[in-house]
């Protein structure tokens, strides 16, 4: 595999400068309402905004659409020197609480930075995003063994300057949209299975889409009991190690967009998963089927939201760079009234969809999957005290005992239906919306651009066949309104369950 040098970095086109200048509150106002209660992390998230946005112009930017020309030749391309960088930077440990190890930043600050990533390039966002699906997953098991087992690879790798990706093994050739949503799920067309064998289970099955499968270090597979009769309650959860003795990951799909985050063909044949490898999704795999899944939608929809707010202001972005610098009929474009009202109309789209997306998030993180983590303690000194090789095993060892399962289950429980449907309802809302902006952007982006769009030096046609994907995977956009008549409408009309 090849690598590119990313170091000397070509002087920013002044455009892309002079947006990356908005304030961490003039991009998101409605958060200063928040905040306003807790300055110290308005200042850290600040902070975080400005790092995140120092990466993207010096080590993402200037490479984007150089990588892209490499994957077209090479689908198994990777850009280890920009994933190197992004050890550096701590985008991989961002998410865990500095208790252990992490760099201990608010969920809302691993969205933001995910937008911003997304706004050069949406591929390299879901390159690291992805993983937070393959965490939310674990996280919606609550079991605290499985948490911190994913949360210690990440970290220790990350500091030893390892990228760590990990992937999320659900489709199946006969199991998409249906395999997405928490209703559906169970008459899903899945035939990967487990069977229970001494001191673990054997996995056998064939994934197809997986996205960053070829990258992947750990795995987190569903699959059903190999003894049960396919109900929710057969539903296991799984952390599969690349290496493990009959896992291959044959090929990499050729695909239209996002090309830099692989999508693979997993297969599982016997594969052997030792039981300190298993979720403990709960007494009954049917928590995990029902709730667990709801939740990991209503935040990674809420992401898929932030990708697409990202590529829609990419899309605004690229169309300003053009017109400030070409005719139409002999006249500089951006003095033409038509062209600045298009742009406005970019610009506005951009904001639109980063409300929607930004509402679906702090939902998650008052009443979804993220609220537990936003409740962590941040113990300052302590922090580092927790992470010190005696104390570390002692907090592991809590973190593997039977009290921490308890009280974590205890955590998830505290989470009422009617709470778990309105924000997963805002998931949908948000990733079907905010795509829908994307694409309109995109679409009139190139079109504004006329020919010009058709260059790959300009961006305007990787963008194209980039935004796409947002409206497929997380479930296709119908699936996730289908997904928003089922938890939204029935408390407003009676009848409403009859529409599905
Ligand atoms: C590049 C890429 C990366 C991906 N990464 C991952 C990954 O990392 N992990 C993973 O597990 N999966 C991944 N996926 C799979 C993705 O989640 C599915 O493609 C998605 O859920 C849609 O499923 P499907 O492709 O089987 O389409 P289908 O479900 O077959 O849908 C086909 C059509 O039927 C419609 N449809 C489906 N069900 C209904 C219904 N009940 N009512 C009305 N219409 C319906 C859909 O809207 C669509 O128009 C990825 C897919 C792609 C393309």
């Amino acid at each position: 595999m090849q690598s590119i040098a990313i170091n000397e970095c070509p002087p920013l086109a002044e455009p892309t400068a002079k947006i990356a200048e908005l304030s961490f509150l003039e991009r998101y106002p409605e958060l200063a309402f928040y905040l306003q209660k807790d300055p110290a992390l308005g200042r850290k998230m600040e902070a975080h905004y400005r790092r995140v946005e120092q990466f993207c112009r010096y080590h993402l930017a200037p490479h984007v659409l150089d990588i892209d020309l490499k994957l077209r030749d090479d689908p198994h391309y990777v850009p280890h020197e920009l994933l190197k960088k992004a050890c550096d930077y701590r985008l991989f440990s961002m998410m865990f609480p500095a208790s252990v190890g992490g760099a201990g930043e608010h969920v809302i600050s691993a969205f933001m930075t995910y937008e911003m990533i997304a706004s050069h390039c949406v591929g390299v966002a879901n390159l690291l995003g992805v993983s937070g699906l393959a965490l939310a997953c674990v996280l919606a098991s609550f079991d605290p063994r499985a948490i911190s087992k994913v949360a210690r690879l990440i970290v220790d790798n990350e500091k030893k300057g390892i990228p760590t990706f990990l992937s999320t093994c659900v489709t199946e050739p006969g199991a998409g949209s249906d395999a997405e949503d928490a209703d559906e799920f169970t008459h899903a067309q899945l035939r990967t299975t487990a069977k229970r064998v001494p001191g673990g289970y054997r996995l056998n099955g064939n994934k197809v889409f997986i996205s960053n499968g070829a990258l992947a270090a750990l795995h987190v597979v569903v699959a059903y009991d190999a003894d049960g009769a396919h109900r929710p309650e057969d539903l296991l959860l799984f952390l599969v190690a690349r290496g493990s003795e009959g896992l291959s990951v044959p090929r990499n799909e050729k695909k239209m967009g996002q090309k830099v985050c692989p999508a693979s063909e997993v297969v599982f044949e016997d594969v052997f998963v030792p039981d300190e490898m298993v979720c403990r999704t709960g007494d009954k795999g049917s928590y995990f089927a029902y709730t667990g899944i709801a939740n990991v939608l209503g935040l990674t929809r809420a992401g898929v939201g932030a990708f697409a707010t990202g590529v829609t202001e990419n899309a605004y972005r690229t169309a300003l760079q053009f017109v400030r610098s070409n005719d139409f009929l002999g006249q500089p474009m951006e003095q033409q009234q038509w062209v600045r009202i298009e742009l406005a109309n970019l610009a506005r789209r951009a904001q639109v969809a980063r409300a929607t997306y930004v509402s679906a998030l702090l939902a998650v993180c008052a009443k979804g999957l993220a609220n537990p983590i936003t409740r962590v303690p941040d113990w300052g000194v302590a922090n580092w005290a927790l992470t010190q090789p005696g104390i570390a095993n002692v907090r592991d060892s809590l973190l593997d005992s039977s009290i921490a399962e308890k009280l974590f289950k205890r955590i998830a429980a505290t989470q009422t239906t009617s709470e778990r449907d309105t924000v997963t309802a805002y998931g949908d809302v948000a990733k079907v919306s905010c795509s829908e902006l994307a694409m309109e952007n995109c679409q009139r982006a190139i079109s504004l651009m006329g020919k010009g769009g058709f260059r790959h030096e300009n961006g305007a046609e990787k963008l194209l066949r980039d935004v796409k994907l947002l409206q497929i995977y997380e479930g296709t956009n119908q699936v996730n309104m289908l997904d928003f008549v089922k938890r939204r409408l029935p408390r407003q009309f009676s009848n409403a369950d009859t529409l599905v």
